[in-house]
């Protein structure tokens, strides 16, 4: 069924070719649990190893029940193809190991994931790629730091703490310039941004947070807008543009060429998911179908409760401060209002008057929400970042993060919005009582 210029609540349902199972009429995506695929004959398989045909051979390349989930993806998405993995850092990982190698460099966001930013000045510069670190404040950062190395730029939505908007458009236009592909983690912020729309050449998504939705699995997505031009910036991108002699000498840009503008995504596949191994289950290939069945419901009504949680934090006498994409104030304002369409996703943070015990002690004082870190779940759930996840940084890190020590990540779910913030409400009085005890 074609929805190409349908809405993501129809495209969650219908998107892609699936439209029953071929062999049972089944309408719910069969879980394809099998680890490989029986040839036709010879022939076929020659074809298949040949890429003169794209069929399924080995469920760590592909599997018949995580493809309809990329289709589905990179349609809500406006991509081409899609190549769904293990997880979020997964489908990081893969999406740099298929364009750059030792020596090259990619210019990153300042304002990243703790995970991410430890992959970057970690993992990658252990096998000898340079991360090179641009503030997004001004996005012209990203041209300076650049230079005849440099294989993508790398930034990410709605990042938090901050919760200001990555330059998405700003930031794709100096890598047109410069023929440098921008890679987007929009994680934080599914249907509300659409990176492709405003120049992002690659999408990422860990579908562990809101396209599950249910907490129950790890797994992540690469999606490829098709609109980078490898072949032109043949100088910059020899691992697609120069025989592969891990691939019986295929050359990438020509390979493709029947298939459309996939070079990216099919390199990305067929060599670095092969050796890697980065495969995503089939049975959480599934447990994202059913995720994303119900994505932009869930989302809708996270936004909205979200919205609902940053007023009455903002009322609130002992907040000092809320940090939401929708009451952001100037150029992050602006950016908000430029990139983000129809609500301002559901983190909301905040910075309660009396600092570090005080944070602990909302925490302490919740009933409802869940204190996990992690975020995009149905449930409510908090975390103190300086107790927690920044706790082993300098003060003067955890500062220039945006985490302060009073500082508050709620992740809103779909609960209804009155119980989440009564819990809020109650918390906060406690540890408010608490403090005032303690003095
Ligand atoms: N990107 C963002 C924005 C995240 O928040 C996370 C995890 O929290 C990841 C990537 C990594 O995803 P995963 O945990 O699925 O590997």
């Amino acid at each position: 069924m074609t929805t190409q210029s349908k809405h993501p609540e129809t495209v969650g349902l219908h998107g892609g070719s699936f439209r029953a199972d071929p062999s049972t009429n089944a309408v719910a995506v069969p879980i394809y649990q099998t680890t490989s695929f029986q040839f036709n004959d010879a022939d076929h398989a020659a074809n298949l190893f040949g890429l003169a045909e794209l069929g399924n051979i080995y469920t760590r390349i592909m599997n018949p029940t995580t493809a309809v989930l990329e289709e589905r993806l990179a349609q809500l998405e406006g991509a081409v193809a899609g190549l769904a993995v293990s997880s979020g850092q997964a489908a990081i990982s893969t999406a740099i190991l298929t364009i750059a190698e030792a020596g090259d460099n990619i210019v990153a966001s300042t304002d990243l994931y703790g995970g991410t930013v430890n992959l970057f000045s970690n993992s990658l510069r252990q096998i000898g790629i340079e991360v090179r670190w641009a503030d997004p404040a001004n996005p012209e950062n990203f041209r300076t730091l650049a230079d005849d190395r440099t294989r993508a730029f790398f930034g990410e939505t709605l990042p938090n703490p901050k919760l200001e908007v990555f330059p998405i458009g700003e930031v794709a236009q100096i890598g047109e310039d410069l023929g440098i592909p921008l890679i987007v983690d929009n994680t934080a912020a599914p249907i509300i941004c659409k990176p492709i729309k405003h120049g992002a050449h690659v999408v990422i998504h860990s579908t562990t947070k809101y396209i599950g939705g249910h907490g129950t699995s790890i797994g992540g997505v690469i999606l490829d807008s098709g609109t980078f031009d490898w072949e032109r910036h043949a100088d910059r991108f020899p691992l697609l543009n120069n025989p592969d002699s891990s691939y019986h000498g295929a050359v990438w840009v020509d390979a493709v060429k029947p298939l459309g503008p996939i070079a990216f995504i099919l390199k990305a596949r067929v060599t670095v998911q092969r050796d890697y191994g980065f495969a995503l289950s089939p049975q959480n290939a599934f447990q994202f179908i059913q995720g994303l069945e119900t994505l932009a419901l869930r989302f809708e009504r996270q936004n909205q409760n979200a919205a609902k949680v940053a007023d009455f934090l903002s009322a609130h006498p002992d907040i000092t401060r809320v940090i939401y994409a929708g009451q952001q104030q100037g150029a992050a304002k602006d950016r908000a209002d430029r990139y983000l369409e129809g609500g301002a996703g559901a983190l909301v943070g905040f910075e309660h008057a009396q600092g570090l015990e005080s944070g602990k002690a909302f925490i302490n004082a919740l009933d409802m929400l869940y204190h996990v870190a992690n975020i995009g779940d149905n449930r409510s759930l908090a975390i103190h970042p300086a107790s927690t996840t920044h706790s082993q940084l300098p003060a003067d890190q955890q500062r220039s993060a945006g985490v302060t020590p009073g500082y508050i990540r709620l992740s809103v779910g779909i609960e209804h919005a009155d119980d989440i913030i009564a819990d809020i409400s109650q918390a906060l009085n406690k540890a408010s009582i608490g403090i005032a005890a303690a003095a």
